[in-house]
């Protein structure tokens, strides 16, 4: 028979590396009144950072978008989604009342890294390329007649500070990108001037975020809809307000008295916070040093790598996977939050995917099922820590408009639209989240508040949101 030796560690060792545990959970506890504690600050932030620009460490940022859609948007536009490590070209076909969506087509294009962190000219280049080529295959029915302009929704997710709805200077980049010569200038005129370089003829009629997207998008099918989450690679939210409780707001009142608001929540940050050594060392390490706090504990993109910080301190500290410390677990962002789900959701007796896992991304074989359940418990701590923050983040914006209690002979329900493959695809994040949003509101206003998945809505919302604002609105009928 085959004798699998498993690696040794001493009950000394062991001990210690249970103690390294205990103390990373200890402190990374959210008991509830924890939990109020950061929403309320929340709330706080959002009316500082309403009251004037620079007042929080939440940008609060004005979306100009004062009118969501009603459903009878029509016609034929595109989107482009750029926020993550692929981004999205989207053909939508409108159909007015009652028809909806008639039909989308998208192609999906990674971004080859070094442009994540060249230049502007470069990264906007491949962009408008690879919409060329999109629009190159475009169905015949989709021509638009002559003299008339293709019309585009531009979802670029990360702050931007909006001069209108179809221009807005970056304030900086986020989740992993770093092109400097982009900050400060208008991501349209970017954009606009590559699709120039090519002979694009096309307008950027929608410059949105993801979230202002899929606030959009979840508002088309449910009129409801009054706030939007992601979840995904990095964070954020954004939340219908009245128009007359935002004091930097020098604008008209819109008509609607709607104005809604892209949080950039990502940013936020609290005395609250149940922060880390590991993630103090993350912070520090990372390409955006000092920001997006509340982001590199929830989001996507950190999860993983915060598992990996804990677990080398395991292995430095008290030998957990034998004298020498693995090779592998010393490299940054190795261990993606795709494959902490994984191990997370392992539901063999022998935790069989862990073992696998920390074979294949971190090759550290033959671990013992007492190593591996330590692991998963890992996975567990980080991963409940940033559902259940994130939970008291939408708590904060219920309180910020009202919602977070039910008013006597009102029963008004409100959606909040999700979106992210964090929110989609981790099990365990997902029901934490969801249970502890419940255990927040208590069970009368529990009933009141939805979870709504918006399945990408975010590339429909800004067709929807280009549509809206397109230049020949009016122009056919009259
Ligand atoms: C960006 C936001 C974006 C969020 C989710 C954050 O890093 O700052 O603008 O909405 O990620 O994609
Ligand atoms: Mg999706």
């Amino acid at each position: 028979a085959l004798v699998v030796r498993h690696r040794m560690i001493s009950s000394r060792k062991w001990a210690r590396a249970v103690a390294i545990l205990k103390e990373f959970e200890e402190k990374c506890g959210t008991p509830i009144l924890k939990l109020r504690q950061v929403a309320d600050a929340m709330d706080v932030e959002m009316h500082a950072g309403l009251a004037s620009e620079g007042g929080s460490k939440l940008n609060m940022l004005i979306s100009f978008v004062d009118n969501l859609p009603t459903g009878d948007e029509e016609g034929l536009y595109y989107a482009l989604d750029l926020g993550g490590t692929n981004f999205r070209v989207l053909r939508v076909h409108l159909g007015g009342k009652d028809n909806g969506v008639i039909g989308q087509e998208f192609e999906e294009v990674s971004i080859p890294p070094h442009l994540m962190t060249g230049s502007s000219d470069a990264l906007f280049d491949f962009i408008a390329a690879a919409l060329a080529k999109f629009v190159g295959s475009e169905p015949e029915g989709f021509h638009p007649p002559p003299g008339r302009q293709r019309e585009l929704g531009f979802t670029f997710s990360f702050p931007v500070r909006q001069t209108s709805i179809a221009s807005g200077t970056l304030i900086k980049w986020t989740k992993g990108f770093n092109i400097e010569d982009a900050v400060g200038e208008d991501v349209v005129g970017e954009l606009t001037k590559s699709l120039e370089k090519i002979g694009l003829d096309m307008r950027v009629a929608a410059l949105v975020n993801d979230t202002i997207g899929t606030l959009a998008g979840g508002r088309f099918y449910n009129q409801d809809v009054i706030a939007a989450v992601i979840l995904g690679t990095g964070t954020n939210a954004a939340y219908v307000e009245r128009a007359h409780a935002i004091p930097k707001w020098h604008g008209l009142i819109p008509k609607s008295g709607d104005m809604v608001i892209n949080m950039e929540w990502g940013n936020f940050r609290s005395s609250h916070l149940p922060l880390t050594e590991y993630d103090q060392a993350l912070d520090a390490e990372s390409l955006n040093p000092g920001e997006q706090i509340f982001e590199k504990l929830i989001s996507g993109m950190y999860l993983g790598e915060i598992v990996r910080r804990a677990l080398l301190r395991m292995a430095e500290e008290a030998d957990f996977f034998g004298d020498t410390v693995p090779p592998k677990l010393k490299v940054p962002f190795i261990l993606r939050t795709p494959d902490m789900s994984a191990m997370h959701h392992d539901t063999t007796s022998d935790l069989r995917v862990v073992g696998n896992k920390l074979k294949d991304i971190l090759e550290i074989s033959n671990t013992s099922l007492k190593m591996r359940k330590i692991v998963v418990e890992l996975c567990d701590i980080v991963a409940t820590r940033g559902a259940r923050l994130a939970a008291a983040g939408i708590l904060g914006i219920l309180k910020k408009i009202g919602r977070d209690t039910v008013k006597v002979g009102e029963k008004q329900n409100s959606v909040i639209a999700l979106d992210g493959g964090l929110f989609e695809h981790y099990t365990k994040f997902r029901v934490c989240l969801e249970s502890t949003l419940k255990e927040l509101l208590g069970d009368e206003a529990a009933e009141t508040i939805v979870i709504e998945h918006a399945n990408d809505g975010s590339g429909i919302g800004a067709a929807l949101l280009a549509a809206s604002h397109s230049q020949y609105l009016g122009v056919e009928e009259s």
